[in-house]
C-alpha cells in the first residue's frame, strides 16, 4: 500500500483497495480503490489517477458509468456527470464525494460501486474554484452546502491555500449532523494526520477555521450561513471585528443555486466582485449541482 493510500485509510477508514488493479475495459476507465458511505444520501470513493492527469485543486471533471443498452440498438453510451475532485492535486489517487439520488440516472447506480469496479473518468479538469481566479488577499472563505464541500476538501489539503492567506475559514451547512461527517473528518485529519500536518506545516494549521452549521437537526450552531452572515453572528463567533471587505477578504462559494445567489448578494454588498480564471477578482462561485 502506498503512502498516499495509507493516509486516506487513516483519515477516513474506507474499504481496503485490492492488491492488483483490474484491467480497464471501459473508455477512460479508472478503478475504484475505496468506498465509504456516510448516510443514505452521501458517500465518497477513491479511484486510480490517470498518469497524465494534471489538475488544479478545486477543479472538476466528468465521471460516470456506461448507461443502459439502447432498447433498439443494444448500444451502450457513457452516462457522465460533473464531479469536483475532492482530493488535492498532489494526491496519487482521485477522491470524490457524492450524493445518492435514488432515481438519479447516474447516482442510482454509482452508489453501488465497490472496490475493484471501474468508472469512466474524462481527464479534462476545469473550474473556477481555483486560486488563480482570485486576487491576493488576507482571509479566504470557503462557503459550502451539502456536496459543495468537495472542491474545498481538495483545496484544504493543498499547502498553497495556507501559503497564500493568513486565515482560511470553511463554512459547511447541511440539514442534519450526519451530513457534516465527511467534512468534519477531513478537518480532523488535516489537524492530526502526520503526512498532512507535515505537508501543510504545523505553523499553518492555526490559520484553519471550521464553521459547520445545520438547518434542521439540533447542533452547536444552527442556521443558514447566509442568515448568520447577515445578522453578524459569524463575525461575532469568529472574532472578526471589521466584517468583509474587498481589501482583505476572498471567497469561494459552492452550493445550491439558492445559496450561491444569496452569498453573491452578500459579498457584493461588501464590495467584493466576482472573478474568473481569465479575470481574477475577489470571489468565485460554482454550482454544487444543477436543479
Ligand atoms: C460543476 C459541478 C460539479 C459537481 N460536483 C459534484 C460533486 O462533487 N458531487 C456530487 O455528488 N455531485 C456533483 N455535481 C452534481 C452531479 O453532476 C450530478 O448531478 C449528481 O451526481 C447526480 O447525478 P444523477 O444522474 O444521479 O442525477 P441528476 O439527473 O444529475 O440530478 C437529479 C436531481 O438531483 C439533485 N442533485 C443532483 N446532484 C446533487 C447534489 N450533489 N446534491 C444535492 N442534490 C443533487 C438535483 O435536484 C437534480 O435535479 C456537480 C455538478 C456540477 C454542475
Amino acid at each position: 500500500m502506498t503512502r498516499a493510500m495509507t493516509l486516506m485509510n487513516d483519515q477516513t477508514p474506507m474499504t481496503d483497495a485490492p492488491a492488483a488493479k483490474a484491467t480497464p475495459t471501459l473508455p477512460d476507465a479508472q478503478v475504484v480503490t475505496a468506498v465509504k458511505h456516510y448516510t443514505d444520501r452521501l458517500f465518497s470513493f477513491r479511484v486510480t489517477r490517470p498518469a497524465s492527469l494534471r489538475f488544479r485543486s478545486g477543479e472538476f471533471v466528468m465521471i460516470g458509468l456506461m448507461g443502459d443498452p439502447d432498447p433498439k440498438t443494444g448500444k451502450q453510451r457513457p452516462l457522465l456527470r460533473a464531479y469536483s475532485i475532492a482530493s488535492p492535486s498532489w494526491d496519487e489517487e482521485l477522491e470524490f464525494y457524492s450524493i445518492k439520488v435514488q432515481d438519479g440516472p447516474l447516482t442510482s447506480k454509482l452508489q453501488h460501486v465497490q472496490v475493484g469496479d471501474e468508472i469512466i473518468l474524462r481527464p479534462k479538469p476545469v473550474g473556477t474554484l481555483v486560486h488563480d481566479a482570485l486576487l491576493p488577499g488576507k482571509r479566504l472563505w470557503f462557503f459550502s452546502t451539502g456536496t459543495g464541500f468537495a472542491p474545498f476538501a481538495s483545496l484544504l489539503r493543498d499547502p498553497e491555500t495556507y501559503e497564500l492567506y493568513d486565515q482560511v475559514i470553511v463554512t459547511h451547512t447541511c440539514r442534519d449532523v450526519a451530513e457534516l461527517t465527511y467534512g468534519a473528518d477531513l478537518i480532523e485529519s488535516i489537524k492530526t494526520d502526520e503526512l498532512l500536518v507535515e505537508l501543510i506545516g504545523e505553523e499553518n494549521l492555526a490559520k484553519l477555521v471550521y464553521y459547520p452549521t445545520t438547518t434542521r437537526e439540533q447542533s452547536p450552531k444552527m442556521g443558514r450561513i447566509t442568515d448568520l452572515l447577515k445578522d453578524g453572528t459569524v463575525f461575532k463567533d469568529l472574532g472578526i471585528e471589521d466584517g468583509l471587505s474587498a481589501e482583505t477578504d476572498r471567497a469561494m462559494v459552492c452550493g445550491s443555486m439558492g445559496l450561491n445567489v444569496d452569498i453573491k448578494e452578500i459579498l457584493e454588498s461588501h464590495g467584493l466582485e466576482e472573478g474568473a480564471n481569465s479575470d481574477p477578482k475577489h470571489y468565485v462561485v460554482e454550482k454544487a449541482f444543477v436543479g
